[in-house]
């Protein structure tokens, strides 16, 4: 995503359409600068999330452990989910900023010889099926919630896992997850309003991930 995003940056700084480089253009201008956004969030909360998996003393443990502190027990469950959050999430986004990466380019975009954007293309459709499919992780993690309701409320863990976004935000999240949650698993409805939900909550974390980033550079530089 980043690459493409850089490379896509550079090409639209080069190449003239009209009588200027399509940079110029305003619909460029927000093309680039959305994509851009994307892949930064997503390295941000990326890293994040490693921080967080660092952090975890023993690392994951396998299954749902129950002999634990509540707040220890909290925060490894917390963990496991955004993993399965992430994985799905980054790897979607991928393959939508690489597909609008190669338009930028027009016609050179998909050209093999001329870029690497097809073959990041063809790579990022890998991701988003080894390592689990997008399916089978939804399905997990809804299971996993679902288990752990009796001690960990869905809509405390999108709280907890939000803290520091506007609060109007994240009690939407917490206010759906709770909705979604009260479903029956036969409700072919509820599923489409789950993936929708897993994106929308996985972005807003990418997006406090990049914000704490961003509020830190900046106290640096003021130091
Ligand atoms: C290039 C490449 C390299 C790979 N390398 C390795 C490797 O080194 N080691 C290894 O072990 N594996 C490897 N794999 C396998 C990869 O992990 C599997 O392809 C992947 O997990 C999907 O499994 P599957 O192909 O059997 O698809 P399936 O399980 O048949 O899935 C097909 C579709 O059904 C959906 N589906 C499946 N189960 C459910 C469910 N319960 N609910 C709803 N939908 C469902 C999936 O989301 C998917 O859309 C590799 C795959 C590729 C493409």
């Amino acid at each position: 995503m980043t690459r493409a995003v850089r490379e896509a940056k550079k090409y639209a700084g080069f190449r003239e359409a009209f009588g200027m480089t399509i940079d110029h253009f305003p619909l460029m201008k927000e093309n680039i600068a959305r994509l851009e956004n994307v892949a930064r969030r997503t390295t941000a909360g990326a890293f994040k999330l490693y921080r967080d998996f660092l952090a975890l003393e023993g690392g994951l443990k396998a299954g749902l452990v129950a002999d634990e502190p509540d707040d220890v027990r909290k925060r490894r469950f917390e963990v496991r989910e955004l993993i399965m959050l992430q994985k799905i999430t980054a790897a979607w986004d991928s393959t939508e900023v690489l597909h609008e990466a190669m338009s930028v380019f027009g016609g050179h975009g998909v050209m093999e010889d001329f870029s690497s954007l097809p073959r990041l293309y063809r790579d990022s459709a890998v991701n988003e099926l080894w390592e689990g499919p997008r399916n089978v992780l939804l399905t997990q993690i809804f299971r996993d919630i679902k288990k752990v309701t009796g001690w960990y409320a869905p809509s405390e863990l999108v709280r907890n896992i939000l803290k520091g976004l506007n609060v109007e935000a994240a009690d939407k999240l917490a206010l759906e997850i709770t909705d979604i949650m009260a479903l029956p698993d036969s409700d072919i409805g509820m599923w489409r309003r789950w993936d929708i939900f897993c994106a929308d909550f996985f972005h807003a974390c990418q997006n406090l991930a990049l914000h704490e980033v961003e509020r830190t550079a900046k106290e640096a530089r003021r130091e």
